[in-house]
C-alpha cells in the first residue's frame, strides 16, 4: 500500500455512519472542497482558478483566518462559493476535551456569522479525527463532512505530477476531493488544481457543492 493513499480506505467509513465520506456515485459528480484558509497568499489565486473553469466548490474554513482576513473571506463568498466550518484554531480532537473542542468549534462559527452572515451547516474536522462524543455532540448542529479523495498537496516529499496522477486515479463519481489553500500545500496545490480540473472535465465530471 501506498504511504500516501489518496483514496479514503474504504473500511473507514463503515466505522463511521454518521459522517458523509462521500456522495452517491449514479452520476458524474465531484464535490470540490479547500481546507485551512482563507489567507491572502493563496486563496485569491484558487478563486481565479475557479473563476476560470466556472467551478464552484465549498471552502472549511479555520475561524482564526476569518477574523484576520475578512476580506479574503468575503471574496470566497462574492465569488459564489460556499463554506463550511473547520474549527477556529484547528484543533486536534483526539488531543483536547469534548468541552474545549465545542467551545473552539462554536467560536469559529460565531466569528464566520459576524464576518459574513452565514452560518456554516458542515463542519470539517481538522485531521479528520473527532471523538466519537465530539461527533454526537456537533451532529446536533452540523453535517460532519470528511472525505474520500486527499490529494495530499501539503506533503512536500511529493511531486506535483505524483499529486495530481495519484488524486485524478483515486476519483471517482460521488467523490469528496480535498485541498488546502494554505501556504504549505501551496506549492503543489497551485500547479495541480488546474491541472486536475481540467482532467475532470475531460472525463465528463461535473462540479457540484455540499
Ligand atoms: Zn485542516
Amino acid at each position: 500500500m501506498s504511504l500516501y493513499p489518496h483514496r479514503m480506505p474504504r473500511w473507514v467509513a463503515p466505522f463511521f455512519p454518521a459522517y458523509t465520506w462521500r456522495l452517491p456515485a449514479n452520476e458524474k459528480h465531484l464535490y470540490l472542497t479547500f481546507d485551512d484558509g482563507p489567507i491572502p497568499e493563496v486563496t485569491p489565486q484558487v478563486l481565479d482558478i475557479l473563476y476560470k473553469t466556472g467551478i464552484k466548490a465549498t471552502f472549511f474554513w479555520v475561524g482564526e483566518n476569518v477574523a484576520r482576513y475578512s476580506g479574503v473571506a468575503k471574496d470566497v463568498l462574492s465569488s459564489g462559493h460556499f463554506i463550511g466550518n473547520h474549527s477556529h484554531t484547528h484543533l486536534k480532537g483526539w488531543e483536547v476535551s469534548t468541552k474545549r473542542y465545542l467551545e473552539d468549534v462554536n467560536k469559529a462559527q460565531s466569528t464566520i456569522q459576524d464576518v459574513t452572515g452565514q452560518s456554516p451547516k458542515w463542519f470539517r474536522p481538522p485531521y479528520g479525527r473527532l471523538t466519537k462524543a465530539q461527533g454526537l455532540r456537533l451532529r446536533k448542529d452540523f453535517q460532519i463532512a470528511m472525505w474520500s479523495v486527499l490529494s495530499w498537496d501539503f506533503e512536500s516529499r511529493l511531486s506535483p505530477k505524483t499529486i495530481l496522477r495519484g488524486t485524478s486515479k483515486a476519483t471517482d463519481s460521488g467523490s469528496i476531493v480535498v485541498f488546502h489553500d494554505s501556504l504549505k500545500a501551496e506549492p503543489r496545490m497551485l500547479k495541480v488544481l488546474p491541472d486536475y480540473l481540467q482532467w475532470a472535465i475531460d472525463e465528463g465530471y461535473q462540479f457540484k457543492t455540499l
